[in-house]
């Protein structure tokens, strides 16, 4: 039946390499086309960030269609969460639900029209046909693959169906199923090379139309391909299995199909699959944990190739958008999946804090973000009496930005002596010589220059002049005016608590 296309698979190779030329001299359409399902996670930023560095190499449109026809998944409040995702990420889009375009609407609920009436074509056409089979039946044929070591698969039944049957089922629920073709399902994948995947062989058909009258991802999916003129599709490589269908709908409507990339698997160092289910690797996540765009951006390039300039010394500086975009070349993109190096993130947020603290608006930026920190931290139910003056905070950062990666951290356990004195009952079980802790005030209230080298030589001197060992003398006054046991050096300590404070806290210790 299939030579009623209007091309066969043989000529498939040839026609490929004509589309890739076609799009040559076309203005290039991207689209991400996210299911609202959930947080945009880190595969899924992936790929909206290659196919918006693909569509900008390329002088190209890129568009954001919301793909929610699987009603069931549908998570209230996702589109909007998405949107704001991407934009924080400085990704922003040519045509989608909120800018609107020539081509919307981009939300797939509000485009049934379109599906109903190419569902109607391809079943006017014979490509595709009515199905009644119950659950039941469906059910009993997978448990019945199972048991005899089959992939469960649909066996077609409802494609013979004469039309006395069609007569007799007429008022039953159906769903539309489309007529795999067996095809050697090749196509040029520009990540892949060739892939070539008779799904006639291993799938049954497909539903295109479930029984509450939406379309499938399949179905939805090729119309709106077609239908947007997107000229290029850039997805994840667990879609590769489904590109081979579509390239058949693609010939069944008589369209021309797009260019197809997929994209690695992005997998953890031990080899597993990273989880949408995985929480800490939503960008909200990120957003919160106190992450910088332009940290995550990085660190999600920085696997699975894709650039020019992936030269070792270029790989660990940050890159903005627009040298990510200039040095993109999908031709570079491997094919093996690529394990996150997780500890990079962290690297790369802290290369973006030094990078933030250098600029005044930055700086100004990185104060805010503290302040809304600590605030956070210590005064939601506490009332604690804290300098959060802004040159204060300013000389918290700068001292900090080796010790930390991220400005969160500054409220961990380590850092907490900054914001807070330890308690007075801590002060009550320590056990320390009170003369000798205000012979030390003394010497501290009078010194001129209160830096590290200065205390460290101070602190010296005083433990040998009171023939007293330093080391642990210094774990005792770590502990009266910090509360830990270990962290930076005590004059480190001192220096960032400043003069006053420090001397604050040795007078509540004596
Ligand atoms: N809606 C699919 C998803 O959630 C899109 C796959 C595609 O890009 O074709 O990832």
């Amino acid at each position: 039946m299939y030579n009623k296309y209007l091309f066969k698979s043989s000529t498939c190779k040839s026609i490929v390499f004509n589309i890739c030329l076609r799009f040559h001299s076309e203005s290039v359409r991207v689209r991400f086309a996210p299911s609202p399902t959930g947080n945009l996670h880190l595969g899924g930023f992936r790929t909206a960030l290659y196919n918006y560095l693909f569509a900008k190499s390329k002088g190209g449109k890129y568009i954001l269609r919301i793909e929610d026809t699987d009603r069931s998944r549908v998570v209230n409040g996702a589109i909007d969460q998405l949107q704001e995702d991407l934009k924080w990420l400085g990704i922003e889009f040519d045509e989608g639900p909120k800018i609107g375009g020539s081509f919307g609407p981009y939300i797939q609920s509000e485009r049934l029209s379109n599906y109903k009436l190419a569902a109607q074509e391809l079943l006017n056409k014979g490509y595709a046909y009515k199905c009644y089979c119950t659950e039941k039946r469906l059910d009993l044929l997978r448990r019945d693959a199972i048991r005899t070591r089959r992939i469960p698969r649909y066996d077609n039944k409802c494609r013979s169906l004469d039309a006395e049957e069609i007569e007799q089922k007429k008022n039953m629920n159906f769903v539309i199923r489309f007529k795999l073709d067996q095809d050697d399902g090749h196509f040029h994948d520009l990540v892949y090379r060739n892939v070539t995947r008779n799904v006639a062989a291993v799938e049954g058909d497909p539903v295109i139309v479930k029984s509450d009258g939406f379309p499938t991802y399949h179905l939805a999916n090729v119309v709106d391909d077609h239908n947007m003129q997107i000229t290029h599709v850039l997805r994840g490589v667990e879609w590769q299995p489904s590109t081979s269908k579509h390239i058949l709908l693609y010939k069944a409507f008589g369209w021309t199909p797009p260019n197809f990339a997929h994209l690695p698997l992005l997998m953890n160092i031990d080899g597993t699959k990273l989880s949408k289910r995985q929480n800490d690797i939503t960008i909200s996540s990120y957003r919160h944990k106190g992450i910088y765009p332009e940290a995550l951006l990085n660190f999600v390039v920085s696997c699975g190739g894709g650039f020019s300039d992936n030269q070792t010394k270029s790989k660990t500086r940050i890159k903005t958008l627009d040298e990510l975009i200039s040095n993109f070349d999908i031709r570079l993109i491997n094919s093996n999946s690529c394990q996150v190096p997780w500890d990079k993130l962290d690297f790369f947020n802290r290369a973006q804090l030094k990078i933030e603290l250098g600029t005044v608006h930055g700086r100004k930026k990185a104060v805010e973000q503290l302040k809304y920190t600590i605030e956070n931290a210590f005064l939601k139910n506490e009332a604690v009496d804290l300098d959060l003056s802004e040159s204060h905070l300013e000389n918290i950062l700068l001292w900090s930005v080796e010790r930390i990666t991220n400005i969160n951290e500054l409220v961990n356990e380590n850092f907490k002596f900054i914001w807070m004195k330890p308690s007075e009952s801590s002060l009550q079980t320590m056990n320390y010589d009170k003369e000798l802790i205000m012979q030390l005030k003394e010497h501290l209230l009078n010194m001129d220059s209160f830096d590290v080298d200065n205390l460290g030589e101070t602190l010296h001197k005083f433990s040998k002049s009171n023939n007293i060992i330093y080391s642990k003398f210094m774990k005792t006054l770590r502990n009266i005016i910090s509360g830990l046991k270990q962290g930076p050096s005590v004059s480190e300590m001192m220096v960032i608590l400043g003069k006053e404070d420090v001397i604050a806290r040795l007078s509540r210790a004596c």
